[in-house]
């Protein structure tokens, strides 16, 4: 029986595009805007944040289900291209709000890594342990 139903779909999705990094993500913004959606079903935004969920959920349905995948894994590189270098400055955000307490980041001058310093209040010469520049800062 399970096995029945497993190899229609199998059958049906030979050819057929499937999943990507693109579609997870469309996911993702489909299941946000659909929560979204909910909370504010009572008022103006209820209907418009339906529909944009909706669309959200058609273009991933007819991602998923196409037949031309080079166009798709076009698309897909075109979109991995843009999120991957936000994704990683929202990882960088998250972590620096982690460790508010505990640290400051600053920038070096010299060569611009990010440079993880614990907190000592006032003006202060800092190091940098990659490229030796030394430079002058401010923690409040
Ligand atoms: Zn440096």
């Amino acid at each position: 029986m399970f096995n029945r139903l497993r190899n229609t779909i199998v059958r049906f999705m030979a050819g057929r595009y499937g999943t990507d990094h693109l579609n997870r993500f469309l996911m993702g913004t489909y299941l946000a805007l659909w929560v979204l959606s909910s909370c504010f079903a009572r008022t103006r935004l209820g209907w418009p944040l339906s529909l944009l969920a909706t669309a959200t959920a058609v273009v991933l349905l007819w991602r998923t289900l196409s037949r031309n995948i080079p166009a798709r894994q076009a698309e897909n590189e075109k979109f991995l291209r843009r999120w991957t270098p936000t994704k990683d400055w929202l990882r960088r955000q998250w972590t620096r709000l982690r460790d508010v307490r505990r640290c400051r980041y600053r920038r070096c001058p010299g060569c611009g890594t990010w440079l993880r310093l614990p907190i000592k209040r006032g003006r202060r010469t800092v190091t940098c342990n990659r490229c030796r520049a030394q430079f002058r800062t401010f923690f409040l």
